[in-house]
């Protein structure tokens, strides 16, 4: 009841049919299986996910040269010559367009409007809110196939990976407030943002943000297309590591800490686990504290970097 309850929220959201899961990655992979696709196109996107579809295609057998790593750009050329073929229900043909929707929220973008075909959410994140509870849903658009929502419901069953009854009713619970926090979130971000802007065209610290906000970004012109609103979740750049690492170390009302999305504000020094990542960057995740709190946080914190 309450699964359903959950699930009918989060697709009148989204505008689509909501199937959840155990966590974001098992609604990931859910997707891949159902799909079964023969080729797989990522833009670069979170590295769980990624590693994940990976691991499918080896097991699959598919040749490896067949999972390629594309630019937006290429991804779109390749969608727009296959899309018009898309069968999933009976002869699994054409190109599927499934959208991450994790870091901009239903708040910030609609995939299924935009013309996406199935749009997954880690539900660990902004649609639970609190960093306390595993989650992930998949959302497919209502017009696709009337099958495809079962065939997702029936796999799920034998699959296993069923979101836990405690984690469904606090997901539900969360839902109350999901506007609420997530607005408040992005306006703060913005607030935080230009914050650090300030310290960088003084020439103080802060080497580079990004946030689409900023006309510096890549995505800016996207973002003005499509988004919404702004995420909460973005990255700035210290003049170096040592800075990087101290800055984090320093923090006192925000968290250094993984994950994104909860109500707290949590700073992550990406590099110590991923070394793909410069050394000199900061994810941050904005909380719903008062964002003079945040500043005066951050304000220490930056000069305590060395
Ligand atoms: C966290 C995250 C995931 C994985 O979700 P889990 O619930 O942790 O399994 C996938 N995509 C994005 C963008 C994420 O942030």
């Amino acid at each position: 009841m309450t699964r359903r309850r959950v699930e009918a929220v989060i697709g009148a959201i989204e505008g689509g049919h909501a199937v959840t899961y155990s966590s974001g990655q098992s609604a990931a992979m859910a997707l891949i299986h159902c799909i079964k696709p023969r080729r797989i196109y990522l833009n670069a996107g979170y590295q769980g996910v990624q590693f994940a579809f990976k691991l499918y295609t080896e097991r699959q057998n598919i040749e490896d040269e067949k999972v390629q790593l594309l630019t937006l750009e290429q991804c779109k050329e390749i969608y727009d010559s296959e899309k018009k073929e898309l069968r999933i229900d009976t002869a699994q043909t054409g190109a599927c367009l499934a959208i991450d929707s994790t870091l901009s929220s239903p708040l910030g973008l609609r995939p299924l409007e935009h013309g996406a075909h199935v749009v997954m959410h880690s539900s660990t994140k902004y649609l639970a809110g609190h960093s306390d509870v595993l989650g992930g849903v998949l959302i497919v658009h209502s017009s696709l196939s009337d099958m495809l929502p079962c065939t997702l419901l029936q796999e799920r069953t034998t699959d296993g990976a069923v979101m836990g009854n405690f984690e469904t009713w606090l997901l539900q619970r969360s839902m109350r407030t999901f506007s609420l926090r997530v607005r408040r979130q992005c306006q703060t971000a913005l607030i935080i943002v230009q914050w650090l802007e300030k310290q960088r065209a003084a020439g103080y610290k802060v080497m580079k943000i990004h946030h689409p906000s900023l006309e510096s970004h890549s995505s800016y012109s996207l973002a003005v297309r499509y988004l919404r609103l702004l995420p909460a979740t973005f990255s700035f750049e210290l003049q170096s590591e040592s800075q990087a690492k101290s800055f984090a170390r320093s923090l006192l009302l925000c968290a250094h800490a993984t994950s994104l999305g909860g109500v707290e504000t949590l700073v992550d020094w990406i590099y110590s686990y991923n070394t793909s990542i410069s050394p000199t960057l900061l994810r941050v995740s904005i909380g719903v504290e008062e964002p003079e709190d945040i500043i005066q946080d951050f304000e220490q914190a930056l000069k305590q970097a060395e």
